[in-house]
This record gives structure tokens, sequence and C-alpha cells, in this order.
């Protein structure tokens, strides 16, 4: 049900729908932060679960209830959860000291899409050794 995208050290892939369905969820949600689980199998991304956050223009917070109502449905799909993202409405696609608090699943990946620039941003990070790293990605 969690998946583990970084296993096959090959750069992660995601659909472009994904990305332009997050972008309108993102643009509807302004001006607070808005987020979506990624899901898929492997390293790839195939789908996107925009998900309920409590969020300011410059925080989010996932309420862990939905979350795990959220994973039930996408374990009943046969698939994997991969990652998370969520929207930056000012800042740049940089994660904040709030990301790093509130992130607790390091095998997933974790992308922000930065609205402060047109067009917009997106970077994708993994929580290793103690820091984000950025890691390279492929729309497909
Ligand atoms: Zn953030």
């Amino acid at each position: 049900m969690i998946g583990s995208p970084f296993q096959s050290d090959q750069p992660l892939i995601i659909e472009r729908s994904c990305l332009m369905r997050f972008h309108d969820h993102a643009k509807s949600a302004l001006p607070h932060e808005a987020a979506a689980l990624l899901t898929g199998y492997d390293h790839h991304i195939t789908d996107l679960v925009p998900i309920e956050v409590m969020a300011t223009p410059e925080t989010f917070s996932l309420s862990p209830q939905l979350l795990l109502q959220e994973l039930h449905k996408i374990c009943e799909r046969k698939q994997e959860w991969i990652g998370l993202i969520h929207s930056h409405p000012t800042m740049p696609p940089i994660p904040s000291s709030a990301d790093t608090t509130g992130w607790h699943y390091p095998m997933l990946s974790y992308w922000i899409l930065s609205l402060a620039a047109e067009p917009a941003e997106v970077a994708l990070y993994r929580w290793i050794e103690n820091s984000w790293r950025n890691y390279p990605y492929e729309v497909k």
C-alpha cells in the first residue's frame, strides 16, 4: 500500500494530467495551500487524490484520520501511495520548516508546486539523511 518510489534508482515519472489537475486544485484553494496524494505503482505516478487539509497561505496539515480513509481507498484500487504534492501560493518550491516537521513518510516522494512564478514551478524532494534532497523527474 505504501510504495518505495526511490528504490529503483530511476527518475520518478509523473503523468502530465496529474500536474494539471493539481494546478487547478491549488488555484481553487488560493490564498491557502492545498495538497493531494499521488498514487500509482513503483516509480510511476498515474493518479492524484486531492485531500482536504487544514491550511494557511504558508502551511498545511493533514488529518491522520482522513489520510487513513484515503489510503484505504487507494489500497482497494490496488494502487500504491507514492507521494504527496502541495502548493506554495507565494513562495518558491523549496520545503519550509513546517514541511520538515510535518512530513513523516521519508520513503515517499514530496512534491511542491509553486504558484509564485508563471508558469508554475514543480520540484521533487526526498527526505534523506536529515535533509531535503532535490530529485529529477520526468513528465509523461
Ligand atoms: Zn510547503
